[in-house]
């Protein structure tokens, strides 16, 4: 079972900007098992759509994300190494989001719809691709994971109260 780091227990840890990942480091069991036990989770799991490293307390720019854009398949898992997004077109859509490391705070987030990820693979290969939608989404939330930025930080406007509106009307309650 992983350890989950949430901001509960220790949010400044989940603050700090992950570091990528050398190719001497991605060689090493140590950083090998870790992906494994990180698709492992995401697999069985069916609520997590995704996982960073920082989310278990190794802040290396790792992530898991479910690929749904595949029809009638079982979503993927798929390992993401040192990433770079970029954010195409203008559209965006908003939808609910949760996250592990946030305990029950679930809220609408505005998120791009269209992605470009360009990352390695656990053997080294490089990969380039686009994804869109509920994908998409679930990329932008795990990229974000590695830049130090929560999901809660982008809670849409038109939702009414931010978390940290919320959090200071329930303590003064
Ligand atoms: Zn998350």
């Amino acid at each position: 079972m992983l350890k989950i780091v949430t901001v509960n227990k220790n949010e400044k840890f989940l603050r700090q900007k992950s570091e990528i990942v050398t190719f001497e480091q991605l060689r090493t069991a140590r950083v090998q098992s870790l992906i494994e036990e990180m698709l492992q989770h995401v697999s069985e799991d069916d609520g997590e759509a995704g996982l960073s490293a920082i989310q278990i307390g190794t802040p290396l720019q790792i992530f898991i994300f479910e690929n749904h854009s595949q029809k009638n398949e079982k979503p993927e898992a798929i390992p993401v190494i040192n990433p770079e997004l970029k954010l195409l077109g203008n559209a965006t859509e908003i939808e609910t989001e949760g996250c592990v490391s946030i305990p029950k705070i679930f809220d609408k987030v505005e998120r791009h719809k269209r992605v470009s990820l360009s990352y390695i693979t656990p053997s080294g290969k490089k990969i380039k691709k686009t994804y869109s939608g509920f994908t998409a989404r679930i990329i932008q939330h795990e990229y974000d994971h590695l830049q130090g930025v929560l999901f809660t930080d982008k809670i849409a406007k038109s939702s009414g109260k931010t978390h940290q509106e919320t959090k200071t009307n329930r303590e003064t309650e």
